[in-house]
């Protein structure tokens, strides 16, 4: 499950033009999109969202998408390793 976010208006009250649903994280306890860092919720930022929680995609922001795709192209061990382990 992971959650995604689009942004209606952003922080300075200017509509956005076909908003993108974005992967939404939180850092330091804060709420903003992966790609860019924009900020959101409550007492944060005057950006007008919505949010979702969901269990497979719903991304369709291509900076976002990219930005996964480069996470898991990381190896975080060797596959010997792990076939060593059984
Ligand atoms: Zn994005």
């Amino acid at each position: 499950m992971h959650t995604v976010v689009k942004f209606t208006k952003n922080n300075d009250g200017d509509k956005v033009e076909r908003p993108k649903w974005h992967l939404s994280i939180t850092y330091s306890g804060v709420a903003m999109s992966l790609c860019s860092g924009e900020c959101y919720g409550f007492g944060v930022s005057s950006c007008e969202f919505q949010e979702k929680d969901v269990e497979i995609g719903g991304i369709n922001c291509n900076d976002c998408l990219g930005r996964i795709k480069e996470l898991q192209s990381i190896k975080l061990y060797a596959k010997k390793f792990k076939e060593a382990k059984k």
